[in-house]
């Protein structure tokens, strides 16, 4: 279609005000919080209904337009890097919270309610969100949906996954699906709400999402822990998992974040090789037991100083470093580059070490903060400058293959996107990487849906390289190609 008409046809579905067209406008939605990849789309729709969603992708559908959804652009793996061409859909504008359902434990949400909303929608009523991803502030439902994110009570609550009790989605198709979201706690037939969380907006849109709101609980415990380096920390996060107990969260500061931190927001932590920031919670009487043990464990690991948060303004403020650390980067290089794996938490001693020696090899400072008890780690890369910028994607890339050696994953919580779609043959086969293709394409057959990311090559449902051969799973008459 015509890009004059297109924007008419888009006009008439949002109104002059739901379209964005003007370059320099677009140039607003060029990337989200992975700066290395930028592409202008073609046009910006900002729908304020799932029916206004509905139309755009219909038109998209008949039209062969590719498209992408967009929460709050806070991604960092460029899940919602626009594609050349094709409309962003911007879901900002649905931000309603259309139900508080507290005798089900549900709320259900449009796709652009903040994160942080949906907790303090319920708190007074002694509810909490589980999932608590940094950008918490300011990421969306939708995205933190499509990117299974994570955060500090993951550890204890599980994802956002174990969260997510219902979708409306609208398919590549247009077509409006239910998944879940009934008020039994479980449904016959295929998890496909299960495939659509962390899907990475390739499977269709959120346009409505039910979520599980849990209890606060009786007593909340936070210490802060140093120690001389990241391994004798490391060591004190495998006792405390080892030893049976939970914490709410477990996370990790090397002393290069330490230095950032200190600078930007003063939280006046030890000085120390390591930081280990420990929550526990749950009932009065297990907490402080199982705090005790906590205490006694970084102790035998060899910690130097030990503080426990006197009240809860104390316990905002051993927070407030850990949650700023990302941002605090910039007191202490001009760029820095995120990585995100993950690994079995028994590793993390040696893992850390190697990251170590791959820092002195590259001549570049590498900064760790981390969701520890999740094995869940966060190198941040630090260099200067254009000319450095390749070299720190490599070591970057070096993090991840030794993520892999020792047992570990690709991506800890911040999805593949476009950004590490690269890596996928080395932690798939090429069969596993079809079978996924094959759900996809059952979802979206033309490939419209945020093409290009993800897989590895743009390659289209049904298109093998070299010779053609039959997927194994169509000769059994198991399945079939697109
Ligand atoms: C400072 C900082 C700290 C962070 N900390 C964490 C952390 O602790 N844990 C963590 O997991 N992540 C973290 N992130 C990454 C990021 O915030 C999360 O991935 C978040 O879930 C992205 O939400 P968003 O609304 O910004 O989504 P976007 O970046 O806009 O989109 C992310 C993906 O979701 C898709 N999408 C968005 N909305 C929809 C929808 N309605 N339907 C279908 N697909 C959709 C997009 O196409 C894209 O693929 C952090 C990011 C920053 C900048």
């Amino acid at each position: 279609m015509e890009r004059s008409r297109l924007i008419r046809t888009m006009e008439s579905i949002l109104g002059p005000e739901g379209v964005i067209h003007e370059r320099e406008q677009l140039r607003t939605y060029e990337c989200d919080g992975l700066m290395n990849y930028r592409v202008i789309p073609d046009l910006v729709v900002l729908p304020e209904s799932a029916e206004q969603v509905q139309k755009v992708v219909r038109v998209c559908h008949e039209e062969g337009i590719p498209f992408v959804a967009r929460g709050s652009g806070t991604g960092l793996s460029g899940g919602a890097l626009p594609v050349e061409k094709g409309i962003l859909i911007v879901l900002s504008r649905m931000r309603r919270i259309l139900e508080v359902d507290l005798e089900n434990e549900r709320v259900v949400v449009e796709p652009g309610v903040i994160n942080l909303w949906v907790t303090q929608a319920v708190s007074d009523e002694g509810y909490f969100y589980a999932p608590d991803p940094s950008s918490q502030l300011v990421s969306s439902i939708g995205g933190n949906c499509s990117e299974n994110s994570g955060g500090v009570h993951c550890l204890k609550y599980g994802f956002t996954t174990n969260h997510v009790t219902g979708a409306e989605v609208v398919l590549p198709d247009g077509e409006m699906v239910h998944l879940g979201g009934g008020k039994a706690p479980d449904e016959p037939g295929y998890d496909l709400l299960g495939a659509f969380v962390g899907s990475e907006g390739t499977l269709g849109i959120a346009t409505k999402i039910t979520l599980r709101v849990v209890r606060q609980p009786e007593a909340i415990r936070t210490l802060i822990a140093a120690f001389e380096d990241t391994e004798k920390a490391g060591g004190a996060v495998s006792g405390i998992i080892g030893s049976g107990c939970v914490p709410a969260g477990i996370e990790m500061m090397d002393s290069l974040c330490l230095e950032a931190v200190e600078a930007a927001v003063h939280p006046n932590y030890p000085e120390c090789g390591a930081l280990l920031l420990v929550e526990l919670d749950g009932p009065e009487a297990e907490v402080e037991s199982q705090f005790e043990q906590v205490k006694r464990i970084c102790e035998e690991n060899g910690s130097s100083e030990i503080r426990v948060a006197r009240d809860d303004e104390e316990r905002a403020l051993f927070w407030k470093g850990r949650k700023a650390a990302f941002a605090a980067m910039g007191r202490i290089s001009n760029d820095y580059y995120v990585q995100d794996g993950v690994i079995p938490r028994t590793e993390l001693p040696e893992v850390l070490k190697k990251i170590s020696d791959l820092s002195s090899e590259y001549g570049l400072r590498v900064a760790n903060v981390f969701h520890a008890g999740d094995g869940n780690l966060h190198p941040l890369v630090l260099y200067d400058g254009e000319e450095q910028a390749g070299r720190a994607e490599e070591l970057a890339g070096e993090i991840i293959r030794v993520c892999l050696e020792h047992g570990g994953s690709l991506s800890g919580e911040h999805g593949i996107g476009e950004d590490k779609k690269k890596y996928m043959p080395e932690m798939f086969t090429a069969e596993d990487l079809d079978v996924m293709q094959l759900l996809r394409c059952a979802f979206d057959p033309h490939h419209l849906c945020n093409p290009g990311k993800v897989f590895p090559t743009p390659r289209l449902c049904g298109e093998r390289p070299g010779p053609f051969r039959m997927h194994p799973l169509q000769e059994a008459g198991l399945a079939e190609m697109f």
